[in-house]
């Protein structure tokens, strides 16, 4: 797989996460300075939510965080806020699990394709092109004009076969 397909690997275990963060943090910065959008504070700190590891995050996680932070955060606060993350191409919502992750290149076009450890729960992010061409290919035999695709697969990554 050439390595620019992949948007978001495994992390090694050892890996400073902060970094992740702050990196992911700035990336959205820098997205938002560059298309005018909005990095509102409550915007910001729902984003390192989601960024508090590679595992997706519920919503309602997130909203119990911020209650103990701040007073009168309620659920569409959280909503539109993870509304305006995913609009803009910071986080992606895992529909398998109902949960957000973080996007490893904010703000790519494309489909995206994730790979869900079921044992760890972490989650990568490709972006092959050439997979989203075959299914657009595929569908459009069937007559289906295909407008957005995500695929989210199921297994285990790499630590935890290691690890068995
Ligand atoms: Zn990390
Ligand atoms: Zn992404
Ligand atoms: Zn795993």
């Amino acid at each position: 797989m050439p390595r620019q397909n992949v948007l978001s690997p495994f992390p090694q275990s050892s890996h400073v996460h902060a970094r992740c963060l702050k990196v992911a943090v700035g990336k959205a910065e820098q997205a938002c300075r560059t298309r005018g959008a909005r990095l509102t504070s409550l915007r910001r700190r729902v984003l390192e939510l989601v960024w508090r590891s590679h595992e997706p995050v519920k919503a309602y996680d997130i909203l119990d965080r911020l209650r103990a932070e701040r007073r009168g955060a309620a659920p569409p606060t959280v909503y539109r806020a993870l509304d305006f993350l995913r609009e803009e191409g910071f986080v992606h919502k895992i529909e398998s699990l109902n949960a957000y992750v973080g996007c490893g290149e904010p703000g790519h076009l494309g489909s995206g394709q994730f790979l869900i450890c079921r044992h760890c729960g972490e989650v990568a992010e490709i972006d092959d092109g050439d997979i989203a061409a075959l299914i657009a290919d595929r569908a459009r035999q069937l007559g289906f004009a295909s407008e957005r695709q995500t695929i989210e697969v199921d297994g285990l990554c790499g630590d935890c076969r290691a690890a068995r």
